[in-house]
């Protein structure tokens, strides 16, 4: 495994496969690995003949009073799952090779950045859609890999590409989560023991709303109500949203048809954690 700090070694290794007319997957992380990141390496690896991974917590996208500074960061333990699933390069740029200066350019992408974790997290869209601009233009791979787990984030790169032309294929794949069905993020690794067991209020207030979805329920004030009710039962968490939107555009919808996505995002403690459902009506 090709270990890169460089921008510049990262383009070397993609000039050589390229002109091999070998294709490259490319999966953007911040590091502190786990199996939701190793099914995308994994699915990566699988589709491509080679398989690229960045490691960079991306300063741009914390606001103030955010976690940047505490984020987990172990990229030897990182460096050794990667190398063990047979990544093939793996570029961990420290701060000034992504940002030698304060950048003048950002990617805004309008509309599908509000609401949800939009409203929440100001500048955070803007500094994610910039950052994977760049890594695009730096790792230029064929196809790149995201989880539905960050589904605003998922959409808003897609359009990204899509807007912009970007050559590269977004390929996004569900959520893993731990045998008690919290979705699996870096973050987890904050809570506290009763921290971890109160974050299941995410994924089981989310289990309800598909089980009324299932027996017919389709006013979204009944689903969003049924969630929140859920949460503020749970002493350890407080709701920042829940929003049940459009799957593609996140427009809001009253009565629940065609595709349709259920977010929400709870702080434990200090710790704020998302989670989603997708269903089809
Ligand atoms: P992060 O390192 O948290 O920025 O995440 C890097 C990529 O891994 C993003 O595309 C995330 O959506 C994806 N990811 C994070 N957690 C999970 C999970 N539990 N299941 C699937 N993908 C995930």
């Amino acid at each position: 495994m090709i270990m890169a700090e460089t921008i510049a070694q990262v383009r070397q290794s993609v000039l050589e496969w390229k002109k091999a007319g070998k294709s490259v997957g490319f999966v953007p992380t911040m590091g502190c690995l786990h199996d939701g990141h190793m099914s995308l390496i994994r699915k990566a690896r699988e589709e491509n003949d080679y398989a690229v991974v960045s490691i960079f917590v991306n300063p741009t996208q914390f606001g103030p009073g955010e976690d940047f500074q505490k984020y987990p960061r172990d990229l030897e333990r990182d460096s050794e799952m990667c190398r063990a699933v047979g990544v093939d390069l793996l570029f961990a740029p420290p701060a000034g090779e992504m940002y030698p200066e304060p950048g003048l350019t950002h990617v805004d992408v309008d509309k599908i950045s509000s609401g949800l974790c939009g409203d929440f997290r100001p500048g955070h869209f803007r500094g994610v859609a910039t950052v994977v601009c760049k890594l695009f233009n730096i790792v230029r791979a064929d196809r790149a890999y995201f989880g539905e787990k960050d589904a605003q984030q998922l959409r808003v790169i897609r359009r990204m590409v899509r807007d912009l032309n970007i050559p590269v294929e977004i390929i996004g794949l569900p959520t893993v989560r731990e045998k008690d069905g919290l979705a699996m993020s870096s973050r987890n690794t904050y809570l506290s023991g009763a921290e971890r067991q109160a974050a299941l209020v995410l994924v089981n207030s989310l289990r309800r709303a598909e089980e009324l979805i299932r027996n017919g329920e389709r006013a979204a004030d009944k689903i969003a109500g049924a969630i929140r009710e859920i949460i503020q039962r749970e002493p350890l968490a407080a709701l920042d949203y829940v929003a049940v939107v459009e799957s593609e555009t996140l427009a809001p919808l009253e009565e629940l048809a065609g595709e349709v996505l259920v977010a929400l995002a709870v702080r434990i403690g200090k710790t704020r954690l998302i989670d989603n459902m997708a269903f089809k009506i």
